[in-house]
Parts: structure tokens; sequence; C-alpha cells
């Protein structure tokens, strides 16, 4: 790698502490930040997850079937990293459903070669009422909110606060979903405004929050959003959905322009004990490595050449994961034992991964640069 990066290293056992963080390109410091690190989100997974194993075994099997069939034909055509646009890219790849993941030797972001084109990952996005079944079950509204929703938006709240001594006056959320966040934001008297493009998504939000999305492409419509006068933007899990996350962050940070602002985002990370289980069980991929969706796999690496590259300062960051189900769930699948999905195993084990940084997500706060 030319790019390399320095971190202060972890305590054992503790859930925060503040960092040095050091990017170098070619020996020379592109930049040299604190951060505020932290570690371990207690959440119930089993509250949401399905934990019976005929289940996930028949999910594995449809999504098997489904993303062979795309990428069994579709040639690479990816040749540039879409970090940092190096053509220098690492022949070792990760084969998932014939679909290929490659590494960047410039910033270590590792992407899907032979992805679906942008016209068909954007139909996919529109059309599918599938991929948003997940999100859009109404009987988990509560539990999605509880556990996934409410401890985030506390998060970056506290990040906000911390850095700028107030509360944000108004948010855009991009990629919303079914507009869980925006409804949360609302509730606590934060104006929020949601930018989806799945009608399905649209809809739910209607009916359940009585909530107007945009249904508009933010690449198009930027300074229609930067009249909004917006301090906060955030990407819950879409960043690594995107066919170009630079571009994405460089509009987002035009968007905000000169206030005091913020941006944070969710993106799923390679060096994670979930990789290393998927990569023993590649045909039993529901998330995480499903090359469908996750189009891009972060690094610590390439998260921060992404930040810095795109007018943007690393902030805070925030490990956790759900690699401890992961790796309970392959081998209740394998060994055909529901017991050994067990909650407090689950809790002990995650601790430990997010601890040690090898958990399959982090959460990034990053300042917008004022000075351009
Ligand atoms: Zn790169």
């Amino acid at each position: 790698m030319s790019k390399q990066l320095f971190k202060t290293k972890p305590y054992l056992s503790s859930n925060f502490q503040k960092e040095i963080w050091e990017l170098k390109d070619f020996n020379e410091i592109s930049f040299r930040e604190e951060v505020n690190v932290f570690y371990n989100k207690k959440f119930d997974i089993l509250k949401l997850k399905n934990n019976n194993i005929d289940d996930f075994n028949q999910k594995a099997e449809t999504i098997s079937v489904s993303r062979n069939q795309l990428f069994k034909n579709k040639n690479d055509h990816i040749f540039e990293c879409p970090i940092c646009n190096s053509k220098e890219i690492e022949k070792e790849t990760i084969n998932i459903y014939n679909a290929k993941y490659v590494q960047c030797s410039n910033c270590s972001h590792n992407f899907v070669r032979n992805r679906l084109t942008n016209e068909e990952l954007i139909n996919f996005y529109t059309n599918s009422t599938n991929y948003q079944s997940t999100y859009t079950n109404e009987a988990q509204i509560q539990n999605r909110i509880d556990e996934i929703y409410k401890p985030k938006l506390d998060w970056v709240l506290n990040a906000f606060e911390k850095k700028f001594g107030r509360k944000p006056k108004r948010i855009l959320d991009v990629g919303t979903g079914s507009g869980h966040f925006v409804k949360m934001c609302l509730d606590e008297g934060i104006t929020c405004d949601g930018i989806e493009v799945s009608k399905s998504g649209l809809d739910f939000a209607k009916k359940n929050f009585n909530i107007d999305l945009y249904d508009k492409d933010i690449f198009s419509n930027w300074e229609f959003f930067k009249t909004k006068d917006y301090d906060l933007i955030t990407f819950w899990g879409l960043i690594e959905h995107v066919t170009d996350p630079l571009k994405l962050l460089k509009i987002s940070s035009k968007i905000l322009g000169n206030n005091d602002s913020m941006i944070v985002g969710s993106v799923p990370r390679l060096h994670s004990l979930s990789s290393f289980i998927q990569r023993s069980f590649p045909e039993k991929i529901i998330r995480h490595l499903d090359p469908l969706g996750h189009i891009q796999m972060f690094t610590d690496l390439s998260l921060s050449t992404l930040v810095h590259d795109s007018n943007f300062k690393l902030h805070s960051l925030w490990y956790f994961g759900m690699d401890s189900y992961e790796l309970l769930v392959q081998l209740a699948s394998f060994s055909k034992s529901n017991t050994l999905l067990d909650k407090q195993i689950i809790k002990e084990l995650q601790f430990l991964m997010d601890i040690n940084t090898l958990s399959d997500s982090m959460i990034f706060t990053a300042t917008n640069n004022n000075d351009e």
C-alpha cells in the first residue's frame, strides 16, 4: 500500500478512548487527527432477527440462487478504485456467488469488480419489495426504533453537541428506507427530511408515519437540497450501496456549504469476524458480504481516505457489529442446532470482537471543512 494508517492501539476492556489517527501517503502525512473512538453497542439482536435455522437456510438458498444467476455472466468492468481512483488492483479476489471482491493496492478498499451496472442497481432498488421487506415489516417498527435507530440518534446528537455546543437545526437523511429515522427525529423535535428511491419505502413512510419523503436523486438535485440549510447529513447503510461514494460525499460537502456541519454514516468492515466466517461458508451468505447490495467493503484506511478526500475531517467512530450472531447462526446451521443462538454468548463474544476492532460495521462522523 502506498497509503498507511497509524492509530493508537485500543485499550482492552474499555469502550471509549481518544485516539490519534495518522494517514500517510508515500510517507507524507495526509492528516493527523484526534478521533473519539467508541467500542461495542448493547442491543438484543435476537429481538430483530429470526432465530429459526430452517428459515435461515431457506433464505440462504434463495439468495444463493438469485446472486449466482445474476453474477454468472457478469464481466469485470470496474478497473479503478471507487475511493482513490487508483488502477493498481491486487489479483487476489474474494469470490461470493460468482461476484468478485477485489482489493485496491493503494488504499486497501475492497469492491465488487463485476457488480451490476448503475442502471441495473437503480432499477433493483426502485422496484424490489423483497429487498426492503426487512425494513418495511410493520410489526417490527417499535423494535427497530428502540434497538437500532434510537441508540444511533443519541450517539450522533452527542457527537454533534460535543463539537458545536448545540443540537443540529435540520437533518437530511439520505437513503432513508422506510423513514424510521426521520420519524424518530421528528418525535424528538428535530427537523428532518428523508430521501428515498424505492416505492415500497415511500409508501411505508406515508402509510405508517404520514411522512412525505423526497424521491429525488441527490446527485442531480444537490442545488435544491443546498437551499434547505442542513447542518447534518446522515447515511445509514447507504454508502456501501452506491457506485461512487467519493462523489456522494463531495456533493454532501457542497450541500452543507459553510455551516458548522457534520455527516454521519455507517459502513461494513472487511477486517471483521463476519468476513472471516462468511469466507468459510460462502454459499450461506445473506448479509455483510452479499455482493448485490454491498458493492463497497471498507477498511479503516479506505474510510479515512474517503473522508479526507471529500473535504471532511474525521471526528468520531463507533465499532460494533453482528459478528458473534453471524458465527453462531452459521454454526447452528452447520450442526442443525438452534440452542447455539444464546443471547448472553452473542453479547459477550461481540464485546470481545468490538474492542479488538474485528466488528463488521462502523459508524463515523466527520465535520465539513469550511475553508474552501
Ligand atoms: Zn483505493
